[in-house]
Order: C-alpha cells, then sequence, then structure tokens
C-alpha cells in the first residue's frame, strides 16, 4: 500500500500522520431492501480494507441517513484506534446558533464511538456558507474542542469556485482542505484553480470524487477504448491514479460498494504510480469525450433525498446518462417504468437544485425525460 505523508502546515497545532493512498469513503455502503446498509456486506469490506493497510475512513452525519456514523463504529469498534484515522464533518447548514456546535459534535463522537476525530470537517463549505460559519462563531467553538483533545486535524470540505475556495483560504489558518479532483473537472468545474489555491496556501489536500460518481468508469464507447488501448490497468485504475498524482494530495477517497471496487483500488494503491505526461494527454481526450456526450455530473451522493413528488434523483439522472451514451429510448422507456415515480411527476420545486453541489439543473433534466419517457396521448 502507498502512503503519503500528511505534513501539518507550519503555523497549525495538528501533527503531522502517514496516510494510506486510498481512504474509505462512508457514503456508498452496500443496502438492504430497506435501505439501511447491509452490515454484514459492508463489515466484510472493512476488514478487507484494513488488512490491505487502509488507513483512512471518512463518514459524515448525513451520509446513509446518519447510519454511516454508527456503522463505522461497529466495524472499526474491534480495532486498535490507533490502526486508523477517523474523519468526520460538521454538517453546517444545521447550525442554528453557535452551540449547537458542540451538541452535533458530541453527538458524533457518541455514534462513531470514540474520543476523538483525527480529521474534523466543516462540511461542503461554499463561499456563502463560509460567510454564515463566520458570523457564527464556529470555528472558536471547534478551536476550543480541538484544545480539549477533540480534533486532531480541523478542516473543510469544499463545493464551489477557485475564486470562493481563495475566500476561504485567506479567511483561516485550516490543517487541511478536500476538494473535488478528477481528469474531468480539471477544467470543466476549475479543479486545477482549486488544487494550485491548495498549494500556494501550503494546505494539504484530500480529494473526493475521484471517478466522479461513475462517471469517470461508465465512460463512453470511444473514450473506453482510448483507455483500454493505452495498457496502464483498469479503467478506474487510471482515475485513482490521476487523483493521487497532484502536488500536494495525501489521500484519495473512494466510496467503495463493492469487493470488485475495493480490489481494484488495492491493487492501484499498492502498485501506485504516479500518471505520466502521456497518460495525462490521453485522459484529457476522454475528458472531451464525456463533455460532448453531454451526460450530467451527477455523483450519486444524494445530498437530493426527499424529492416531494418522490422521484428517485439520482437513479433518473443515471438513466438519463445511460441513455445519452446509447440512444436507446426502448430501455429508457421501460426502466422508467420500474421507478416509484416518473420523471414527468416533477414540479419544478427546485428544492433539489438548491442542495446540489454539481449544480445540475435537475427539472430541466427531468422535464427532457418525460418528453422521452411519455408515450403521446
Ligand atoms: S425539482 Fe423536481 S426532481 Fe427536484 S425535488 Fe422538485 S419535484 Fe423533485
Ligand atoms: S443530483 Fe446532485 S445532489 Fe443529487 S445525487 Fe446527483 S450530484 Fe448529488
Amino acid at each position: 500500500m502507498k502512503y503519503f505523508d500528511y505534513k501539518a502546515p507550519d503555523r497549525a497545532e495538528a501533527k503531522d500522520a502517514r496516510v494510506s493512498c486510498i481512504g474509505f469513503g462512508g457514503m456508498r455502503f452496500p443496502r438492504n431492501e430497506d435501505g439501511t446498509i447491509d452490515r454484514k456486506a459492508a463489515g466484510a469490506l472493512i476488514d478487507r480494507a484494513m488488512e490491505a493497510g487502509i488507513n483512512y475512513y471518512d463518514t459524515a452525519y448525513p451520509y446513509h441517513g446518519g447510519e454511516s456514523e454508527s456503522f463505522f463504529a461497529e466495524a472499526l469498534g474491534k480495532y486498535p484506534r490507533s490502526s486508523y484515522y477517523l474523519a468526520d464533518k460538521l454538517p453546517v447548514w444545521k447550525l442554528e446558533k453557535r452551540e449547537d456546535v458542540r451538541t452535533i459534535f458530541e453527538e458524533q463522537l457518541k455514534k462513531c464511538n470514540v474520543d476523538c476525530f483525527d480529521f474534523y470537517l466543516c462540511h461542503a463549505l461554499s463561499r456563502k456558507r463560509y460567510d454564515f460559519i463566520c458570523e457564527l462563531s464556529v470555528l472558536e467553538e471547534l478551536e476550543k474542542l480541538r484544545a480539549e483533545g477533540k480534533i486532531n486535524r480541523l478542516g473543510f470540505s469544499f463545493h464551489d469556485n477557485a475564486d470562493a475556495l481563495e475566500y476561504i483560504l485567506s479567511g483561516y489558518d485550516w490543517d487541511f482542505a478536500q476538494i473535488q479532483y478528477n481528469y474531468l473537472d480539471y477544467t470543466m468545474q476549475d479543479a486545477k484553480g482549486q488544487q494550485e489555491a491548495l498549494v500556494r496556501h501550503g494546505v494539504p489536500f484530500l480529494i473526493m470524487e475521484p471517478v466522479r460518481g461513475g462517471a469517470l468508469i461508465n465512460v463512453p464507447k470511444d473514450g473506453l477504448e482510448l483507455l483500454k488501448n493505452a495498457g496502464g490497468g483498469s479503467v478506474p485504475s487510471y482515475a485513482i491514479r490521476y487523483a493521487a498524482s497532484a502536488d500536494g494530495v495525501f489521500c484519495v477517497l473512494s466510496g467503495m460498494s463493492d469487493f470488485n471496487a475495493l480490489e481494484d483500488n488495492i491493487a492501484t494503491a499498492s502498485n501506485f504510480v504516479p500518471v505520466s505526461d502521456n497518460e495525462k494527454d490521453m485522459l484529457s481526450k476522454v475528458a472531451d469525450i464525456i463533455i460532448s456526450a453531454r451526460l450530467l455530473p451527477c455523483t450519486e451522493c444524494r445530498y437530493c433525498e426527499g424529492c416531494p413528488s418522490g422521484i428517485d434523483i439520482p437513479a433518473t439522472l443515471k438513466l438519463y446518462n445511460a441513455y445519452m451514451s446509447s440512444e436507446d429510448k426502448k430501455t429508457l422507456r421501460s426502466e422508467t417504468d420500474k421507478f416509484p415515480a416518473r420523471p414527468v411527476s416533477c414540479i419544478a420545486c427546485n428544492a433539489c437544485t438548491s442542495v446540489c453541489p454539481q449544480h445540475i439543473d435537475i427539472p430541466a433534466a427531468m422535464k427532457e425525460l418525460a418528453k422521452l419517457t411519455e408515450k403521446p396521448q
């Protein structure tokens, strides 16, 4: 297993750490039919990850409807606390007053059954959310928790543009950050500008969404051919290697749902080789192919859960992308029939768009899908 040295910024109180190249993201565990985590299957994944030397585990308050934290308590509880790093995140959007920080934090410690978080993040900061936590003195409260030994390293995960990141980095001395970075977002969402800002500020970072919720695995045919002909490993391994080759990165998070994904990542991280310039050129061509296929950049994060019309938004958008790659209208119609609610039931309330970190125009996609799936009267 390849390990990166997390070097705390000079000014920071945080300690250095040795972190596995791959971190286990806790938002895509295998599920039971009722939607709860299949604890037996997910526990087996964690056991294999520990055995392979993966030592970074990432959870958050809303993952799996709140079950991810307590699942980690169970799955990691049998291992010595010093054998893994546990990261959790403050659901900034739930805060109404400064005191809520401590209440939620203590609840998280209890759910995870730990005394401290090795890495603790303000979840999904944007410029607006950063201003909000400053107004509420959230960072002062988190510093108190750090002084009490309950937070070892304090950072944030980020969803906004490079200017907003510069603003957030200039406003506070962070120990680390977490950004979305992959060979598609490098230009499409200016991940390049974000990575450069982090390096400039000397803030080490983790990468989330290295395969962009599967978009860099389910690549259109022409892109797949390029990847396969390059002969450098599996399709996902390119995305992981690309992310892990970024200057300043100390861990690449992957939300692994099954053994195929886990073993593939373990193999990539165990024989890690940074991407070459030729491979970078090839990946940028693959990115162009994906962009020209007009696929929606849904990462299946499920932040949009709770559609009032009962639409399973990520599953529906996945179908949309499959159609855009294949233009198979018959399959599109038959698959839509299996959903609890059809795209046509979208009432364009925009509840989903307001929380989507990828800024997808979901009602527009539902409208387009409705045209394709509803038979003319
Ligand atoms: S805009 Fe449509 S898809 Fe989104 S939450 Fe509202 S009804 Fe559901
Ligand atoms: S539509 Fe947006 S919020 Fe919903 S799962 Fe996809 S990326 Fe996440």
